[in-house]
């Protein structure tokens, strides 16, 4: 049995008829860029997040700097970030010429420590926020939030793996200036290609992410602050729009197999499947666990014909690119987690089978 990690093979062949029509269509118009498609897709995805706006990007990447610069922040301010995440989430705050702060994770989760951020803002060593909703889960930002109201200190949401995930019934952006989305192929509503998308209810981060997505232009040939050329193109979008019609049905798979692996590992002693926190519905973007001797496991789960992943081998504060803003800095307990997590293959397209072979090579690993 072959097992890959993401099977996007899988999700064309049963998309096919759907896309070929709307991949036509934006083709015969010659309309590839700023085609109705976009107006379409960012309607929908301001809907979907309650939000007042969505503007769309060329990426998660650029949704992130593109909210941050539109924030307007001071030169150096120094905003909290959690040092387990993709490193766009950092690298972001370092293009909008600000410094990250990286906290420290709760092991459970793998999410933030909201306890330390708060001692932090208290303390006034933070003066602004990147909360990461990371593997599909929501941080819990009702404390955090109710304080950073009271510094007035920003809070941007990187809800890049967080799409169809809710808090106490909301979707990502409850607390945020700005959310910031990506459809890399990689996340639940992926692109082929890449994308990303701001959803925001001020209007005038809106505007300011709009002129900063294309060279600042204001209309009739006058650019009134120099931007990037940062667009989804109109064949992604249609694409999207397809999609978008699916995320739910596969979030729900993605659930059933996540609740089969949860059962079946819960007697394997040598694994811990993390935990989603009381008043959240995951989407399982990752379906993520700790495991003792893990390379061990890697190599046996690989022989076995089943790819797995780290999510992420190298926490954020050790990255040479981040070298500058983390001098001597110590976080134990994500160090120590790092050497744990992997990553279990999790996607809708996923047989019944597949998902028993692997629990099964698991547990005969641990005996
Ligand atoms: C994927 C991702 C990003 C960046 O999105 P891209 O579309 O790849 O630029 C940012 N933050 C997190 C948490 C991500 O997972």
């Amino acid at each position: 049995m072959k097992i890959p990690f993401m099977r996007l093979d899988r999700q064309f062949s049963s998309l096919r008829k759907q896309l070929e029509p709307r991949l036509f269509a934006v083709l015969e118009s010659g309309r590839v860029l700023q085609s109705p498609d976009v107006e379409r897709l960012e309607t929908r995805l301001a809907e979907l997040f309650r939000q007042k706006h969505a503007v769309v990007v060329n990426s998660g990447t650029d949704a992130l700097i593109f909210s941050l610069v539109s924030l307007g922040l001071p030169a150096e301010t120094k905003v909290a970030v959690t040092s387990m995440s993709f490193i766009a989430s950092a690298s972001a705050i370092v293009h909008s010429g600000c410094r990250p702060v990286f906290i420290d994770v709760d092991p459970d989760t793998m999410l933030m420590d909201t306890e330390r951020l708060l001692a932090l803002m208290r303390a006034r060593k933070v003066d602004a926020i990147v909360g990461v909703h990371l593997y599909g889960q929501l941080i819990d930002l009702d404390e955090v939030s109710r304080e950073a109201q009271k510094l007035g200190i920003p809070i941007i949401e990187d809800a890049a793996q967080a799409l169809g995930a809710t808090r106490a019934g909301k979707p990502p952006g409850a607390h945020a200036e700005a959310t910031c989305l990506s459809f890399d192929p990689t996340k639940v509503l992926g692109a082929y290609g890449s994308g990303g998308a701001i959803v925001t209810d001020r209007d005038d981060l809106a505007t300011h992410v709009r002129r900063l997505r294309y060279h600042g232009h204001v209309g009739k040939r006058v650019y009134e602050l120099c931007g990037y050329n940062s667009q989804l193109d109109s064949v992604q979008a249609a694409v999207l729009d397809v999609k978008l019609d699916h995320v739910d049905a596969w979030q729900r798979r993605r659930a059933d197999i996540a609740a089969t692996y949860s059962e079946r590992l819960a007697a394997c002693r040598g694994v811990r499947c993390l935990k989603t926190l009381p008043e959240n519905q995951h989407n399982h973007h990752k379906f993520v666990l700790h495991a003792e001797r893990r390379a061990e496991l890697i190599e046996h789960l690989s022989s076995a014909g089943v790819q797995t992943s780290v999510h992420y081998s190298t926490p954020l504060h050790r990255q040479p690119c981040f070298a500058p803003y983390a001098d001597e800095l110590s976080l134990p307990r994500v160090e120590q987690a790092a050497q744990t997590i992997l990553s279990l293959p999790i996607y809708a397209e996923l047989q019944d089978s597949e998902v028993s072979h692997i629990t099964s090579v698991i547990a005969d690993f641990y005996g």
